[in-house]
């Protein structure tokens, strides 16, 4: 069987197009809420008075320095419930993956009941959402255009992965990636150059997948391997990291990321870097694209932890370990149906202690 994809239906991109999102708004306005959901490290930022905002609206500013969690999802959702008795026309998210995420996991909570981490896993969301827009202010993680929304719950970080999670529209506005952190930015943009890998050396490949992914990985080359100006360079990253969704989006990614909620939900250690990390020691794997990933590092000067898993106890190991092996579909894809037999917690165990 294949999949029948859901993907972003609107799209805007461009420098400046920020400015068209009251244009996207103003024909979902009923007279209720439009909520706005937004990174708390953009409060006092040029552009947020130029936000498209109507008295009855709904200003969030989310805080993500723990990635989002169920109960985060929970308390917002709640949040916006009480603000009014009429469910809000749209809802907006901005900011990084995290926000994204976010944003995604309060627009479909706003319309099913229980807790977010009830839809933590695949298809279980029954009703749309309310009508949601991403707007990016990092590029790499495919959040904008992904089915999932990954979140921290009480037993597993997995996403809600349905095909009412997907954005119904997007604006790619290279100009709001200006000011990003130099090493986060690069830490983000490997989330796409990591999926593209590991869509590539994947066992679900497809042309449909391998044409997103090489695409990706090239402009990633680009802006780290030549000398690009930054603005050139966020435009291509804006590109690389939708496109890098798109590819995994049809196929799935691998060890990495396998590994990946492992190491978060344990050490709390952020997707990006945590992703940077595990990667620079996964050369047996991905052997072209580590020593690749490793110029790019060197060439920007990224520091990259070391030791991470120096000192673990016992109990914090086994769970990372069971974390990471829980996830049957990334195994599949980077090892093939006889995973188990290739990745045993032994193995786990060992490449995590290489961390
Ligand atoms: P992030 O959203 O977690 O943000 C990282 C840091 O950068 C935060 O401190 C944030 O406040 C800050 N930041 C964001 N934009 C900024 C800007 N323009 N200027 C300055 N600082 C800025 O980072 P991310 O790497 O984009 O996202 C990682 C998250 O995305 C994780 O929670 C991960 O689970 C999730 N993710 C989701 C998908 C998906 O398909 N839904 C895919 C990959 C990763
Ligand atoms: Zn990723």
């Amino acid at each position: 069987m294949y999949r029948n994809l859901r993907i972003v239906p609107y799209i805007i991109f461009g420098r400046g197009s920020y400015a068209q999102l009251g244009d996207v708004l103003r024909p979902r306005r009923t007279g209720a809420p439009v909520v706005f959901i937004i990174d708390d490290v953009h409060e006092g930022k040029l552009f947020i008075p130029k936000l498209p905002m109507e008295d009855k609206d709904l200003l969030l500013f989310v805080n993500v320095d723990v990635e989002p969690k169920t109960k985060y999802v929970d308390e917002l959702t709640e949040r916006v419930r009480s603000f009014s008795n009429r469910q809000p026309d749209a809802l907006v998210g901005l900011g990084g993956g995290s926000t994204m995420d976010i944003a995604k996991a309060v627009s479909l909570m706003l319309t099913n009941p229980g807790s977010s981490a009830d839809y933590q896993g695949w298809d279980l969301v029954k009703h749309p959402g309310v009508f949601h827009v991403g707007i990016p202010t990092l590029a790499g993680t495919g959040a904008e255009v992904s089915r999932t929304a990954v979140l921290t719950g009480p037993v597993r970080k997995l996403g809600i992965n349905s095909d009412c999670t997907p954005f119904d529209q997007i604006i790619l506005d290279p100009d709001l990636l200006e000011g990003a952190p130099v090493d986060q930015r690069f830490y983000t943009a490997m989330d796409s150059y990591i999926h593209g890998a590991e869509a590539l050396r994947g066992t679900f490949i497809n042309e449909y997948s391998r044409a997103y992914a090489e695409t990706s990985m090239d402009l990633c080359r680009e802006v780290f391997l030549e000398d690009l100006d930054v603005a050139a360079a966020d435009e291509k990253l804006m590109i690389a990291s939708y496109f890098g969704g798109l590819s995994i989006a049809y196929s799935q990614v691998g060890v990495c990321h396998a590994l990946g909620y492992g190491l978060s939900y344990v050490l709390g250690v952020r997707h990006g870097i945590g992703n940077c990390i595990i990667f620079n020691h996964l050369e047996d794997y991905y052997p072209v694209e580590v020593r690749e990933f490793r110029d790019m590092v060197a060439k920007h000067n990224i520091p990259l932890p070391r030791e991470m898993t120096r000192g673990l106890g016992e109990h914090q190991m086994s769970e990372m370990i069971r974390v990471a092996l829980s996830l049957d579909l990334l195994w599949q894809n980077a090892l093939g149906p006889d995973w188990k037999k290739i990745m045993t917690p032994e193995k786990a165990r060992e490449l995590y202690l290489r961390m």
